[in-house]
């Protein structure tokens, strides 16, 4: 604490990133990140990148990534807003969309960024609970409010919503903006993508942290209408202009040129999911059903079971949060990572 902080840094509670150790030591199954290289294309555009132009600022509005970005997903330029990585643009779109006259809506189990986005911007928020199954009931959510945000699917759970619910919760509240983040939605859950033209107050969240390997390369970006897109490029052009660097913005644009190998990635962390989930069925965790590349698993001695693992050079994620503290997240990683987890989880629990 300062004397010179200002009354809002006192007050800030800031998020906690999962632990990122930076050596080499440890099997990393805790922040959600892909066990697998980058693309061939987009490290061969590293390699061949004309260094000398980093004199140079970048595009501004990284028109290039962005019209790869519509040409992929059918859409207008018009509709694409980059960040710097998908957090960035959340922040963003908070701050955008939701300082309304009433409280924002998510699930009081989700993304634990959202709730310090609020402190930072000074939004209310109200966490409808959960069911006992960890579903959404969409039904919570059809109260007056300033703007609903939700992960599909949800982390950490990695339960997802289907498309009509999704639809239903965009139908039943156009008085405000409703945010899907699908931050881990390629790994088998439903869209909303299809839905914006139908709904001007949809904005669909990316990254290309996860299912494009490229957590390090601090790349995310929205889809919406325009109106809502133009919303977001005055916050970030009275902020920062230049948020995507020219290396993210070559690599991010080369990225989407490799549909094989994207698919292939997610196929094998998919097909890795399932042998993960049935092998922790069997050493009695309770496994809820994820459609993301992590899964959610409740175990009597979930904390103690996080520490063990980790002295054994295992890193998974434990929130030592109300309902969920008796679970782990764990990242589905490659076939040797998931081996080495399942060898070192058998012999804890005998
Ligand atoms: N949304 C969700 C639900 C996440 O789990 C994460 C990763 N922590 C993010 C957004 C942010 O990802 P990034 O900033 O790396 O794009």
């Amino acid at each position: 604490m300062s004397r010179y902080w200002s009354q809002l840094v006192k007050r800030l509670d800031p998020y906690t990133p999962g632990e990122q150790p930076q050596d080499q030591q440890y099997i990393k199954l805790n922040t959600n990140e892909s066990p697998y290289a980058p693309a061939p294309a987009v490290i061969e555009t590293l390699a061949n990148f004309d260094f000398d132009g980093l004199r140079r600022y970048p595009d501004p509005q990284s028109g290039a990534l962005v019209a790869a970005l519509a040409a992929y997903h059918g859409l207008q330029a018009e509709q694409i807003f980059v960040g710097n990585g998908s957090d960035e643009v959340l922040a963003h779109a908070f701050q955008a969309f939701f300082k309304q006259q009433n409280p924002i809506l998510f699930p009081d189990i989700s993304y634990s960024f959202y709730p310090v986005y609020c402190g930072l911007y000074d939004i209310e928020y109200r966490r409808p609970a959960l069911q006992q199954d960890f579903t959404i009931d969409i039904r919570d959510y059809a109260v007056p409010n300033g703007g609903i945000i939700m992960p599909n699917p949800n982390a950490p759970t990695g339960i997802a919503l289907s498309l009509a619910a999704i639809r239903e919760l965009l139908a039943d509240n156009q008085e405000s903006v409703v945010i899907i983040d699908e931050a881990y939605v390629d790994f088998g859950s439903a869209s909303a993508l299809e839905l914006i033209p139908e709904f001007d107050n949809l904005l669909v969240v990316r990254t290309y942290s996860k299912s494009r390997n490229l957590a390090g390369l601090r790349l995310g970006y929205a889809l919406g209408q325009a109106d809502l897109v133009e919303g977001l490029q005055r916050i970030k052009n009275s902020f920062n202009s230049y948020p995507i660097d020219s290396l993210a913005a070559a690599a991010g644009t080369a990225a989407l040129a490799d549909e094989t190998y994207f698919q292939d990635c997610i196929e094998r962390v998919v097909s890795n999911r399932e042998r993960l989930e049935s092998a922790l069925e069997d050493l009695g965790f309770e496994v809820f059903p994820s459609m993301s590349n992590f899964v959610f698993v409740r175990h009597a001695d979930a904390e103690s079971l996080y520490r063990e693992l980790k002295r054994g050079g295992i890193l998974v994620r434990y929130f030592d949060s109300p309902r969920i503290d008796s679970c782990l997240r764990i990242t589905v990683g490659d076939d040797a990572e998931c081996d080495a987890l399942l060898a070192a989880l058998g012999k804890i629990l005998g």
